[in-house]
Formats: structure tokens, C-alpha cells, sequence
């Protein structure tokens, strides 16, 4: 059975109308980059709970977590009308695989996500650790909007801090904006023009790719990259070339 420890809300920012972070202090236990926690509430007499990633690094106190409401949803809702001082709870340990002790070794590092599911590499390029046996790493991050592009300005300071290492790359749907491709990530892949904007390579030889948020982007992606580039997905016990986590 999960420990619970209780966490008390610090700040809460709204990005749109449904993306919205909240910094939580809370007794947890260390972590590693890539890890999610669960937050839970009591909701009618029950303990209501879900998986969310930390977007901070494991050295940072402030536990960081970047969250959208599902409308019909049964916690996010109430999460997202948490304040400043309200109390949460949430486990003392972290779960997850998605960390890059999971990852092998390769050239390029392809970070893909949609929507809030920026969140683990976030955690991981602030902590910062194990990134010196990648030449390259490449962050992706896709959303329906460029206004739901909520943390580019922490991926434009990660780009220069990491010097040359970190690429980043937005994507949007369903509008036209410069800077960003348009379309959906799979489509991107397989017509190169992810590639081509990237100035990288997205091959079975250099690169490993890890994908996570949106199962339908996860899935399409996966089939792509197998069929068109002949990578399959990393077990422990049959290295590939894919490390994923679906968010639903
Ligand atoms: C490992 C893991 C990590 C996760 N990390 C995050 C995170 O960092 N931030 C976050 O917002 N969510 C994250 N999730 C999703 C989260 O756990 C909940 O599923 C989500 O908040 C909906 O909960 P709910 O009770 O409001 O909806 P529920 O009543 O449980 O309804 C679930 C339905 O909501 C939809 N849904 C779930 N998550 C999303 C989403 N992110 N975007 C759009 N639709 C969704 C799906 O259709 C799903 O079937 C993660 C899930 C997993 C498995």
C-alpha cells in the first residue's frame, strides 16, 4: 500500500483556461528525474487518485506539477481550484521507468510529448545529470495551441544553458504560428519535416526516442518509427530504440 504524505499548496499558475501548475511542499522521499508522484483528495468520503509527473528537479524543494483539467474529469477539476495554502495528498515514493537510467546509449536523444507531458523531461534537463553521453538531445513539445505552449520560455533558457546540446522544437495543430511546425507528430516524422527542422537524423543507428503523454500520439508515433525507420521499442532484456509512457 502507498505512504501518503500531506502536501501544502505554495503556488498555483494558470496558464489557459485548463493548464494550469501547482508548487506543492510536501515530506516526500528523493526521486529520480522522469518519476511521477500521485496527488489524491478526499472527494465524497473517498480518496480520489492520479499519477502526475514532477516537473522539478529531484534537487529542487519545491515539487512542481503541470496539470490540464479534463472537464469531466473527477480529480483534476478539484486540483485546479486548489489555492495557495490548501492542503493535498500525496505519495511519499515516486513510481516510474521513464528515467534515463532506462535509456541506452545513443547519439541523439529525441524527447517527444503532448500537452502537460513536457513535465519529465523538464525534470530531467533541470537536474541535469547523465546528459554529457549524448552529442545531441532534442526536446519536442506538441499542444493544440502556441498559447498552451506554457514552459517554452524554460526550454529556451534550457537550450542555452545545456550550450549547444539541447534543440528545441514546438509543434501545433490547429494553428499557423512561426517558429512552430504544424501538424501532428507522427505526421511530422513521417514526412521528414521534423528531421528537416531539427537539423538531426531520427534513425534506428544514432537515436533513441522517448515519447510520452497522448496514448493516440504514442501508438501512431511507435508505428511510424517502426515501419518507416525500423526501430522497435527498448526492453531491458532486447535493446531497441523507444522508451515510452502514456499519460491515459
Ligand atoms: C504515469 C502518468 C503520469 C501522468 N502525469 C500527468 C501530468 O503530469 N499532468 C496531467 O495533467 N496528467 C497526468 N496524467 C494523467 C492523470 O493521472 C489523470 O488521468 C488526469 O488528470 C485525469 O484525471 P481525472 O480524475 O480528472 O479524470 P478521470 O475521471 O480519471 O477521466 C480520465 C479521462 O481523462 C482523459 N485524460 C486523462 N489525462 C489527460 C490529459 N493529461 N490530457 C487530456 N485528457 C486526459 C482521458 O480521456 C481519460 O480517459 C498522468 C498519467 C499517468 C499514467
Amino acid at each position: 500500500m502507498a505512504e501518503w504524505v500531506t502536501g501544502k499548496v505554495t503556488q498555483v499558475e494558470h496558464w489557459t483556461d485548463g493548464l494550469f501548475s501547482i508548487q506543492v511542499n510536501a515530506p516526500v522521499d528523493p526521486f529520480t528525474a522522469g518519476q511521477f508522484a500521485k496527488l489524491a483528495l478526499e472527494i465524497e468520503g473517498e480518496r480520489v487518485q492520479r499519477a502526475y509527473s514532477y516537473v522539478n528537479a529531484p534537487s529542487d524543494k519545491n515539487l512542481e506539477f503541470y496539470l490540464v483539467t479534463v472537464p469531466e474529469g473527477k480529480l483534476s477539476p478539484r486540483l485546479h481550484a486548489l489555492q495557495p495554502g490548501d492542503e493535498l495528498m500525496v505519495t511519499k515514493e515516486a513510481a516510474g521507468f521513464f528515467v534515463l537510467d532506462e535509456v541506452p546509449e545513443c547519439r541523439t536523444l529525441w524527447m517527444l510529448a503532448t500537452g502537460t507531458a513536457i513535465g519529465p523531461y523538464l525534470s530531467i534537463l533541470q537536474e541535469g545529470k547523465d546528459l554529457a553521453r549524448f552529442d545531441h538531445i532534442v526536446l519536442v513539445h506538441a499542444a493544440r495551441y502556441a498559447r498552451d505552449l506554457s514552459y517554452l520560455p524554460l526550454m529556451q533558457q534550457l537550450q542555452q544553458q545545456l550550450n549547444g546540446k539541447l534543440k528545441i522544437q514546438t509543434v501545433v495543430s490547429r494553428e499557423t504560428v512561426p517558429g512552430s511546425l504544424t501538424g501532428r507528430v507522427p505526421a511530422l516524422i513521417e514526412s521528414g519535416e521534423l528531421e528537416a527542422a531539427v537539423g538531426l537524423p531520427m534513425e534506428a543507428e544514432t537515436s533513441h526516442v522517448m515519447l510520452c503523454g497522448n496514448p493516440q500520439m504514442v501508438r501512431d508515433t511507435q508505428q511510424v518509427l517502426k515501419e518507416s525507420r525500423e526501430m522497435r521499442k527498448h526492453l531491458r532484456r532486447k535493446p531497441g530504440h523507444i522508451t515510452s509512457e502514456h499519460y491515459w
